[in-house]
């Protein structure tokens, strides 16, 4: 059986005293297992991150850079190697893995323009003879903490800024789907990062729980689920730490009886089903507003008996199956227990015959949804579209403000009014217009409000040279010493 090693110093170790399974899902085999950091060897890792921590910081931007440059170049030219890794784990299909790979890589492109990101502020003659400017320092060893449902991308998302900006990293990504993490340390190593600079550590919550208290580690990046993230948020920020922790979401798509439902239907299938409903930014609640429902559940439904499920590394799938066996039960049981909570199955995926003993479930698709239902109210992140109908445009606002959520929410319509008005009054971090799934390119930043994001800054983009470096201003004379003298009273300016 393949062990999946930890990445520290330069070094693969696949010594541990626990390891977890990793599975195929498009199969149901477990072929891998993970080592598991104990506390010791996370505290390994991070004395090798420390010890990195000077030589990297002291390196020129323009060395930095180039290490950017060749880092997507290497990834760009191996990057249906990598994808395949990351479907034979996570099982998504072949082509929505290179996409992943591909948004990821913009964080590498921002990345090599950070001798302009890192520029500070200078003002001369602030007060006579004397001028001020700012500099942004490395916070220092940084932790990267990543869910399974985006092993290549989110572990991009973070380490492109936090490097660029002259930390190390320790990244932790989900036990669930590990080797694309490796793959990515190595690439680096080989486009000349310095060993330690990015350290690969497996593990679970012990291994995080020793990321949290470790004094060396400065700040946290956290991406998962909101009841992990909330806790993060608490613990290392109780520790000193800086921290951003994204959580889960619940999307809500708002369709107009403007509209075309013919483009509504398309984007509403392809943002549900889309890598099994398994995206942070999947559309999850579909908000039909006026009589449109009837005419859009139908084309939805239509659409969905097209759809073809399979293994990811089949070209021929559109969508692959759920990451684990439980995980896949837990979604069916949101299906099952939907009608005895008062809402309509109109399809249910757990009728899908599957010949195959991975964690395939079918796609499916619930009307007459409402808040207080367990399917409306919790995040399913599986293939489960459910329908809200609401009489009106401001029910559709106040129904998506009162979500416990705030990642994306999407608004369909003909009327550029109406579209300014949800954008002005949704309570989301990220709004598409026509656009399902909303996901900011690399130059802006990513991040929900309320349940969906603990912290000040979104990931990726400028917030993440705020987050990753700390700001130092420094003020400087140059007096004749013969006019020195001593003054106790409070510096003023003149
Ligand atoms: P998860 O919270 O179970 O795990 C995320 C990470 O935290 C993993 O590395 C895991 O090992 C670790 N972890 C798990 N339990 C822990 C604990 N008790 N203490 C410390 N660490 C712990 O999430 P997941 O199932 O891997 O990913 C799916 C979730 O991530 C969904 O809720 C999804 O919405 C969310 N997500 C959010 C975004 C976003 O941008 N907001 C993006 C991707 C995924």
């Amino acid at each position: 059986m393949q062990r999946i090693p930890h990445y520290i110093n330069g070094r693969k170790i696949t010594d541990a005293e626990r390891f977890a399974p990793v599975y195929n899902p498009a199969t149901g085999e477990q072929n891998k297992e993970v080592a598991l950091a104990s506390a010791s060897r996370v505290e390994e890792a991070i004395g090798a991150a420390s010890a990195a921590l000077p030589g990297w910081r002291a390196t020129s931007l323009a060395k930095r850079t180039n290490i950017f440059f060749k880092v997507r170049e290497l990834l760009s030219e191996r990057k249906s190697e990598l994808a395949a890794i990351l479907t034979s784990e996570h099982g998504k299909v072949l082509s929505d893995a290179e996409g992943e790979i591909t948004r990821g890589l913009e964080n590498i492109e921002f990345a090599t323009g950070l001798s302009h990101m890192l520029k500070g502020e200078h003002s001369e003659q602030v007060s006579t003879g004397v001028d001020v400017h700012s500099v942004r320092q490395p916070v220092g060893v940084v932790a990267c903490v990543t869910p399974f449902n985006f092993p290549a991308m989110v572990p991009l998302w973070m380490i492109g800024s936090a490097l660029a900006c002259g930390n190390t990293v320790l990244l932790k990504p989900s036990e669930k789907d590990p080797s694309t993490a490796i793959f990515i340390a190595e690439i680096f190593s080989e486009a000349g990062l310095p060993d330690g600079v990015l350290n690969v550590i497996q593990g679970d919550k012990e291994a995080v729980d020793a990321l949290l208290e470790h004094p060396q580690v400065k700040a946290i990046s956290f991406v998962g689920s909101t009841p992990v993230a909330k806790s993060i948020y608490k613990r290392a920020a109780e520790n000193g730490k800086r921290v951003q922790a994204l959580g889960g979401a619940k999307n809500h798509m708002v369709v107009l009886p403007d509209a075309d439902l013919n483009m509504a239907a398309d984007a509403a299938v392809s943002a549900a089903y889309g890598s099994a409903g398994e995206r942070c930014m999947a559309v999850s609640v579909l908000v039909a507003v006026g009589g449109i429902a009837d005419e859009l559940v139908d084309a939805i439904k239509q659409r969905m008996t097209g759809l073809t499920i399979g293994a990811g590394t089949d070209v021929a799938s559109e969508m692959g199956p759920l990451i684990t066996a439980a995980h896949r039960d837990k979604v069916a049981s949101y299906v099952a227990g939907a009608a005895d909570e008062g809402a309509t199955v109109v399809v249910d995926g757990r009728q899908h015959q599957f010949d195959s003993d991975g964690f395939f479930i079918g796609v499916s698709l619930i009307d007459h949804v409402k808040p207080g239902m367990k399917v409306y109210d919790d995040e399913i992140f599986g293939p489960v579209l459910s329908v809200v109908r609401v009489d009106t445009f401001e029910e559709a606002i106040q129904l998506t403000n009162a979500n416990e959520f705030g990642n994306g929410a999407a608004i369909f319509t003909r009327d550029g009014g109406a579209a300014r008005q949800f954008e002005f009054e949704i309570e989301a971090g990220m709004v598409g217009v026509n656009l399902p799934i909303p996901v900011p390119v690399g130059s802006f930043s990513f991040g929900g409000w309320k349940s969906s994001l603990f912290g000040d800054t979104h990931m990726y983009g400028p917030d993440s040279i705020r987050f990753y470096t700390r700001n130092k201003v420094v003020t400087t004379r140059w007096p004749d010493p013969t006019t020195s003298e001593i003054n106790l009273g409070f510096p003023q300016v003149s």
